[in-house]
């Protein structure tokens, strides 16, 4: 019973060839043939040596035409599996080069905001020294010149007045 269910199967599986065979199950290479029956005149197919030398035992038999078509069937579902292997590839691909770029971006405008922060800071910088100078500059100004007035005499004093009075004159009469 169950070596007849066992052979039986194994029959079935041999049946079962898809596409193109190589060798017979016996071992033996197969040769094409030409079929001479009513049935399938001039149709050729796949048969060893021995099937044709001992028509009683069981060996490979296939149609050449059917062997082809499969064959193609085959071709066809690896075309369509590296398709879809293609389009996995470039999605990843995609994904991988958009979190790179949103990377990129993310990292200038950082940088942006770090250099326009420098940027501020540093003419901040500039602006306080500009001034600080320019409060020594004044303050020594200051100095200088009340070193200046104190150091001259009371003569001297009114000359710089008279002549800064007739100098005062001499630009108002020449507007005039
Ligand atoms: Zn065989």
């Amino acid at each position: 019973m169950s070596s007849s269910s066992s052979t039986s199967s194994r029959q079935a599986c041999r049946r079962t060839v898809y596409g193109v065979p190589s060798r017979c199950w016996c071992g033996q290479t197969l040769d094409t043939w030409v079929s001479e029956t009513k049935e399938n005149p001039y149709r050729r197919f796949y048969r060893c040596k021995i099937a044709l030398q001992n028509k009683a035992e069981n060996h490979l038999f296939k149609w050449i035409d059917e062997a082809l078509l499969e064959e193609i069937r085959i071709v066809d579902a690896k075309h369509q599996d590296l398709l879809c292997d293609l389009k996995a590839v470039t999605e990843k691909t995609k994904k991988e080069v958009d979190s790179q770029r949103d990377l990129i971006v993310c990292r200038g405008e950082e940088m942006h905001n770090e250099f326009k922060e420098k940027m501020v800071q540093m003419t901040r910088s500039i602006e306080e020294a500009t001034s600080k100078m320019k409060e020594e500059i004044d303050a020594k100004l200051n100095t200088d010149i009340n070193a200046k007035l104190n150091s001259s005499g009371p003569m001297n004093k009114i000359a710089a007045l008279v002549a800064i009075c007739g100098a005062v004159y001499y630009m108002y009469w020449k507007h005039l």
